[in-house]
């Protein structure tokens, strides 16, 4: 391309239906574009310092700035910085296409859902289409930009519609310039069905004022490390006089530029820290909560971590990155440091700032670094502390936090055999079939009825379905508490834990129950004996579905039910089955039949046996479909099930 040659190119799809979200929106907050170009002109500055500290051929500079101005005649606000710049293809990689992929989708989501208009644009960084933002508020915008790496600078021009132009241009130094022109006061149209919103006159002169800009730059963008400066008008007494004040231009630098870590504990309030978060992590909530600490000895550092009040709605995406943003005194290092959380704390949110971290170091050599993995330990432990506190002294909050995020613990507890579990089964929580609330194990164990010997616990989705188990018949009599168990990983979870203060799980629909007295199991002992060939039989006709078939020890009011044996449970596996490629799962509960000998059905098909035995079969496989079908098992042959029970009835009326 040649000097004053214009060029002009396509927007992507993408990019085109953003322009047009930004330029169509309705969202209040359209004030936040300020903070996304700043944020931008500070990175492309923390690239330039990164870059000239960690190679020896780029002079060090220090007079890294970002330039604010406005021109209200022309109706223009410009940010410059003197970073990184773009080069040619950076500017049309970065600015005519959206890079990250799902980013589109999900701001028109947030424009489609209902009173969205007033904070979710907030969150538009996250999605890496801050720049975009620029839209909301100007009609064109022009950005000036000469690469550190390239010998000639580019000029790029858009109103936000098809295409955008490129130039050449000439530019000293690296950096870049970017000019808003603002769009004229307008009536915004609200497109919703939503009759309590009417149409607002939105008013864009507003920007072009000192006042609203520099409370703009100290509401969204004080923390930023670089100067952010601004000619200002200020009152000063005229000289000589004593009295007379006359209006004199100065620059100014409008932010503190302290970053919130440094600055003293007790001089930052909950909503600065919090503050703090929502810009720096595009979050429209508070965080549930946060925590700092300094760490001297050693290996010292700053950790500024929270701990969201919601899931991010990818948190369980693979998409979703973890980490925490790593400095090096005070130098932005890497955005997603991924060493320093494990899986299971994914969701913790913040910045760590070493003294003791080589600036060049590279992603690799991070990996390895010793003293990270200080750190990241470290972290850990105070994270999970927070965590024991939080349930000990406020447990409500404790409870929003588990609804939100106990699901990372459990896997925390799973992950690696258990190597967590000690670790983390303490802030492990279940609803139960007495209480319907939530239960530590602890609190299990210490509410254990005389005599009960295990913590006994049962998959279903709800309490109801639980208590509706035929396996809980001998266990509701004795009054015993039962967790639910209603995520996937909780059996798992189970497996691995083992125990819990030398009391061990034990699931109601899994080997034995050895509930009842001396007496009546002898009982049933001998009952069984002498019904061996009966048992037997009905063995016979389930060969091959069933491994046995006993007289129930669990049962008191219903009349069969189905339990595993030890290993498998049921539960696993429809877990593993459900698994990509757990069709083939080799995993498979063995299936007794428990029969309860109490029950009228037992004399029933007493006198079946013996008076037609070749029926017993049909009757054997009904029962066995029905406890299947109460396990919630799908039948390989429903029509057969269906036919059989036809059968019955019909010939139960004659
Ligand atoms: P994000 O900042 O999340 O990457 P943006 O839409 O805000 O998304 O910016 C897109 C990209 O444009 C940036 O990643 C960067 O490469 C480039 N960019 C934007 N502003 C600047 C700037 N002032 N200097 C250099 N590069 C910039
Ligand atoms: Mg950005």
């Amino acid at each position: 391309m040649g000097k004053k040659d214009v060029e002009v190119k396509q927007f992507k799809t993408e990019s085109k239906r953003l322009l047009d979200l930004m330029i169509n929106s309705i969202y209040t907050n359209k004030e936040i574009f300020l903070r996304e170009l700043i944020s931008n002109a500070s990175d492309a500055i923390d690239k330039y310092h990164y870059l000239s500290l960690t190679n020896d051929v780029l002079p060090n500079k220090n007079d890294y700035e970002i330039d604010l101005s406005f021109d209200e005649k022309k109706r223009t606000i410009t940010i410059k910085d003197n970073g990184i710049g773009m080069t040619y293809d950076e500017l049309n990689d970065s600015l005519g296409t959206i890079a990250k992929s799902g980013s589109l989708e999900f701001m028109e989501k947030i424009k489609n859902e209902k009173n969205s208009e007033q904070g979710d644009v907030n969150i538009i960084g996250q999605f890496g289409v801050g720049f975009y933002s620029a839209f909301m508020v100007a009609n064109k915008v022009e950005v000036r930009t000469r690469s550190l790496f390239d010998e000639s600078g580019y000029l790029f021009v858009s109103s936000g519609e098809e295409t955008y132009e490129l130039s050449k241009i000439d530019k000293e130094d690296s950096g870049t310039e970017i000019t808003l022109y603002l769009r004229k006061n307008e009536k915004i149209k609200k497109d919703s069905e939503d009759e309590n919103l009417s149409d607002v006159e939105y008013d864009y002169d507003h920007f072009l004022d000192e006042w609203t800009l520099k409370n703009l730059v100290k509401q969204y963008s004080d923390y930023v490390r670089y100067p952010i400066k601004m000619e200002v008008t200020k009152s000063v007494l005229e000289e000589g006089s004593k009295d007379k004040y006359i209006d004199k231009k100065e620059i100014e630098t409008l932010n503190s530029m302290i970053p919130i870590w440094k600055k003293n504990k007790n001089d930052v309030s909950d909503e600065e820290y919090n503050y703090f978060y929502m810009n720096k992590f595009y979050d429209y909530k508070n965080p549930l909560l946060h925590m700092i600490f300094n760490v001297e000895g050693k290996i010292e550092y700053t950790a500024l971590l929270y701990i969201p009040s919601e899931a991010p709605y990818n948190l369980y995406s693979e998409k979703y990155e973890k980490g925490l943003q790593l400095y090096s005194k005070g130098v932005f290092i890497m955005d997603k440091c991924k060493e320093l959380l494990p899986d299971y704390l994914r969701f913790v949110k913040g910045i760590v700032d070493s003294n003791d971290l080589d600036l060049n170091i590279s992603r690799e050599m991070l990996q390895k670094s010793r003293d990270l993995q200080i750190i990241a330990n470290n972290i850990e432990k105070k994270v999970v502390s927070k965590l024991e506190n939080l349930l000990k002294n406020e447990r409500d909050k404790y409870l929003d936090f588990y609804k939100a995020f106990g699901i990372n613990l459990k896997f925390g507890v799973y992950d690696n055999f258990g190597e967590k579990k000690e670790l983390l089964k303490d802030l492990i929580l279940y609803k139960t079939v007495n209480k319907d609330d939530y239960v530590s194990l602890s609190e299990y164990v210490n509410e254990m009825k005389e005599g009960q010997e295990f913590i006994y616990y049962a998959s279903g989705k709800s309490r109801e379905a639980v208590l509706a188990m035929p396996q809980m018949d001998v266990i509701k009599k004795k009054g015993y508490d039962v967790l639910i168990l209603s995520d996937d990983v909780d059996e798992f979870l189970m497996n691995v834990l083992g125990e819990y203060d030398k009391k061990k799980f034990k699931s109601v629909n899994q080997g034995d129950l050895d509930l009842l007295d001396k007496e009546e199991e002898k009982k049933i002992q001998e009952l069984a004996e002498q019904k061996k060939p009966m048992l037997d039989a009905i063995k016979e006709a389930l060969k091959g579905e069933v491994d046995d078939v006993i007289l129930s020890k669990r049962l008191t009011d219903s009349a069969v039910c189905l339990v595993s044996g030890d290993g498998v449970s049921f539960e696993m596996e429809k877990v593993l089955k459900s698994m990509p490629n757990g069709e083939n799962s080799e995993a498979k509960a063995n299936k007794i039949l428990e029969i309860n000998p109490n029950h009228e059905l037992f004399k029933a098909l007493e006198n079946i046996y013996i008076d037609n035995p070749v029926e017993l079969n049909n009757y054997a496989d009904l029962l066995y479909s029905q406890a299947l079908l109460m396990e919630g098992f799908k039948l390989k042959d429903p029509v057969a099930f269906s036919n059989k029970m036809c059968d019955l009835i019909i010939k139960s009326s004659k």
